[in-house]
Parts: C-alpha cells; sequence; structure tokens
C-alpha cells in the first residue's frame, strides 16, 4: 500500500485525506499546530491516522507521497529533508486533479480571482451546467473530487498551491493581475512571484486557453520573454485585439476561434473597472465552454458579489456604507477608490506589508475628504496622507471608526472601509473586520 502523509491538517489537508483514504492510500496527517475539531472529527470518521502539535518524522519521512498545504513555505526543515530524499511533495490541486476527469478552469492572479472564481461559477450554473467551485473557496477540491462527480470545476489558485504541481493542467487558465504580494514567500525576489503565477500555464497545450489581462505590463512583459503553448486570449480596457475580450462604445467584444459575440458592458451587477475586468476574463471562459450570450448576460447583471468585497451594506442618511475589508494590499484599495463617484471618507489601516502608498495619492486628493485609520501604527499612513486630507484621525477598535465616519460624512457622501493592510493587530481576519464593520453601521 502506498503511504500518503498530509502535512497541515486545515481544509486542504482534511480533503485530501478523504480523497486519498478513497483511493486506497494508507494516509497519515501530521499538523505542527493544532488541527480544528471539525477535521478531527472527520479524520477520525474515515479511519485516518493524525497528529497535532508537532511532526513525528518516522512517521513521515517514510511516505511515498507528501501532500504540503498552501500554508507551510518550503524552506521548513521538514520539507527540505522530504525534498532532499526525493519523496515526491505535491499541492492538493495537483493531487486531486489526478482523479477527475472534468474539465478544469483555474484562476489565479493578486487580485480578483474570488470575484471571477464565483462569477464564472455563477454563470455556468446558471447555463444549467455541472460544475463545482473550489480551492481557496469553501469546500476543498480534493474533498469535491472524493465526494461530487461534476463536468466541470472553477477553482480558485494560489500561488502556494501553483508552487506544488507538476502535471495539473487546466483547460482554462485565466490570471487576473500580477502586483508585489505575498513577497516574503519569494525570497523578496517579485520575479520568482511571478514566475509561480505563471505556472497556471506550464503544462497547457495548444488545446488549451489563457486568459489574461493586457492591460498589466508585468503579464505582458513575462509572455514576450516566456512563450506559452496555450491559445492566448487577453482582455483589456484599453486595446483592441484579433482575439480575446475588449471595449467598444459600452460593448464587449468576444472574440475566440469560435466567433464573435457582442454584449452590452452596463448595468453589471458589479461596480469599478477592476470588476469590468473581472467581467471580461469570466466572460470568455463562458465562451469558450459554449454558454449562450443571453445567459451570459443576464448572469453578469444578477451576480450577488463576493462578501467583504466593494459589498454595499446600508445606506443611512444618504450616507452609503461599503465594506471592502478584502482589500488587504494597496492594489485592491486602488480600485476601490478609483470605482468611488462620491466625496468618500476611508477607513484605512492595520498591519501593512511593507506598503507603497504614493500610487494612491492622485486618488486620495480627488476623491477622499477624511481619512480614519485604523490599525495599532499608522505612521506610514500620517506621514504620506497627513497633509493631504483636511479630517485625518486614528482610531483603535471598528465601533470607534464607524461612529467618526458617521460624524464627517455628509448627505451624498460614501464611507469606504478599504484597509489596503492585513488585520490581524485588531481583527481575526478580514471577515471578522467586515463583519464587525456591517456590525457596528447596524448599531448606528
Ligand atoms: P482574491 O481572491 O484574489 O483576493 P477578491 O475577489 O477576493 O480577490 O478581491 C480582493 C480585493 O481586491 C477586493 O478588495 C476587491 O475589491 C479587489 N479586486 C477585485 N478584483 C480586482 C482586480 N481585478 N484588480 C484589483 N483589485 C481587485
Amino acid at each position: 500500500m502506498e503511504r500518503l502523509v498530509i502535512l497541515g491538517g486545515g481544509e486542504s489537508g482534511a480533503g485530501t485525506a478523504i480523497l486519498g483514504k478513497q483511493k486506497g492510500y494508507e494516509v497519515f496527517v501530521s499538523d505542527n499546530g493544532k488541527i480544528k475539531e471539525t477535521h478531527k472529527d472527520v479524520l477520525t470518521h474515515f479511519g485516518i491516522d493524525w497528529e497535532e502539535g508537532g511532526h513525528s518524522e518516522e512517521k513521515i519521512l517514510n511516505a511515498n507521497l507528501v501532500m504540503k498545504s498552501p500554508g507551510i513555505p518550503d524552506k521548513v526543515p521538514l520539507v527540505q529533508k522530504l525534498l532532499a530524499m526525493n519523496i515526491p511533495v505535491l499541492s492538493e490541486i495537483e493531487f486531486a486533479a489526478r482523479y477527475t476527469k472534468a474539465t478544469i478552469i483555474g484562476i489565479t492572479g493578486s487580485n480578483g480571482k474570488t470575484t471571477t472564481t464565483m462569477l464564472v461559477h455563477h454563470i455556468m450554473k446558471e447555463a444549467g451546467y455541472s460544475v463545482g467551485m473550489a480551492g481557496n473557496i469553501g469546500d476543498s477540491f480534493a474533498k469535491m473530487v472524493a465526494e461530487s462527480s461534476f463536468e466541470y470545476y472553477v477553482l480558485e489558485i494560489s500561488s502556494f498551491q501553483l508552487d506544488g504541481i507538476n502535471k495539473f493542467k487546466p483547460h482554462i487558465g485565466i490570471l487576473t493581475n500580477i502586483t508585489p504580494d505575498h513577497l516574503d514567500r519569494y525570497e523578496y525576489d517579485f520575479e520568482k512571484y511571478i514566475a509561480s503565477k505563471f505556472r497556471i500555464t506550464m503544462n497547457q497545450t495548444a488545446e488549451d486557453y489563457f486568459i489574461y489581462d493586457e492591460d498589466d505590463e508585468v503579464i505582458t512583459r513575462h509572455l514576450e520573454t516566456h512563450p506559452i503553448k496555450a491559445r492566448k486570449l487577453p482582455f483589456s480596457l484599453e486595446n483592441d485585439g484579433k482575439q480575446g475580450t475588449f471595449i467598444k462604445d459600452k460593448q464587449f467584444i468576444i472574440k475566440t476561434d469560435q466567433g464573435i459575440m457582442e454584449m452590452r458592458s452596463d448595468s453589471l451587477a458589479l461596480e469599478g473597472n477592476h470588476n469590468l475586468k473581472n467581467t471580461m476574463a469570466a466572460i470568455t471562459a463562458a465562451k469558450l465552454v459554449g454558454i449562450r450570450k443571453e445567459v451570459i448576460r443576464e448572469s453578469i447583471q444578477n451576480f450577488q458579489g463576493a462578501a467583504h468585497r466593494l459589498e454595499k451594506v446600508l445606506k443611512i442618511h444618504h450616507v452609503q456604507y461599503i465594506n471592502d475589508s478584502k482589500a488587504t494590499n494597496v492594489n485592491a484599495t486602488y480600485y476601490a477608490l478609483d470605482s468611488m463617484s462620491t466625496p468618500t471618507v476611508w477607513i484605512v489601516g492595520g498591519v501593512d506589508k511593507g506598503n507603497d502608498y504614493k500610487v494612491l495619492m492622485p486618488l486620495v486628493r480627488e476623491k477622499v475628504k477624511a481619512i480614519i485609520c485604523l490599525g495599532m501604527d499608522n505612521t506610514e499612513l500620517k506621514h504620506v496622507f497627513g497633509s493631504v486630507v483636511d479630517i485625518f484621525v486614528e482610531t483603535y477598535a471598528m465601533s470607534e471608526a464607524v461612529k467618526v465616519a458617521y460624524k464627517i460624512a455628509e448627505r451624498g457622501d460614501t464611507v469606504l472601509l478599504s484597509p489596503a493592510c492585513a488585520s490581524f493587530d485588531l481583527f481575526k481576519n478580514y471577515e471578522d473586520r467586515g463583519n464587525q464593520f456591517k456590525e457596528a453601521i447596524k448599531n448606528l
């Protein structure tokens, strides 16, 4: 019997364990930290051996195959040891993909993965397709493969998942954009992070498709020097081209081998230029899998976006409150500010990953009437914006931030929570931050 060792007992670890067991492996799950009770119950239910609070090498180094959870960096000594022993160390998507014949649409990028994944899934469901959605969203891909039999999967894929593939190949790969993020995992080398994202194309052939943002210079420059085999379908707000998706006179024009489709681009459910891009990526994929124009058009109009992403919360005294707690980097916040069409009271701050806020300056000057900092250390924000806006307030709790915003905002304004930072100084995670924001608004 082949021995499958799983490092990390989180969502992807537990899912892989279930699938591995089902496929006849002897499975062992090892987690350096604590395993959630719900996952322990699942493992025990399936008769899977596990440990937590450390790794027993004697139960790990005898593996035939190792699945490493995305959160564990390669540089961990145990992983180094496994690699030195030539034991294959894979990611969950690599393992799971071996056990399904479904057509895979894989979505990666620095921002917009979840939104685009949900949108593609939504359109395909509306069209009546047998389609599952997995990856960083909800259930793991491995668990879905073990328990369902969809004809299509739409997968949200992080660069960490891509680092652990060797044969994985999406029939349709989408790269939404590339901006510096998670560089701590890539030796602070942006090129390495870019290369990691491009692994989504690594095993694609001329039968497959690669959809990407042509307005993103990081992507186009990389493509110039690193040709790929898949058929390229760019999307762009600025250019027009022979193949891909473009905008002309408020119409989307989608050009593929199967022909040209035109569609109105107004009254979309999701606002902002970034969402226009996400929508273009999604409709290109939808056309490739053969969905009719009417269904696509209707789906992009009635799509309910994901929570915490430019999510409209409430309007109070003609002030709109928007929750963009998921904006944990400057680029995401850039698009949030860019999409504001009223004077904005901006709640920002948290754990700063070495942010360069200056790119936001023109938008702040144009749209932001007040900045409310919400973080333990606001030095950098104060340094950059302190003298740019009339009102600059520092707060240390969500309820306080929202109360201040409420006082400052006037009829017609927007209060935007778009932190550009991680949340761990004052909150459990970005969901907690967004939920506290919504709660505080309801309590006003
Ligand atoms: P991801 O899953 O890649 O983190 P999300 O869809 O969850 O992406 O969005 C994360 C944040 O980035 C949100 O604040 C959202 O408004 C913003 N965002 C979404 N799409 C894009 C895009 N194409 N470019 C830049 N920012 C985006």
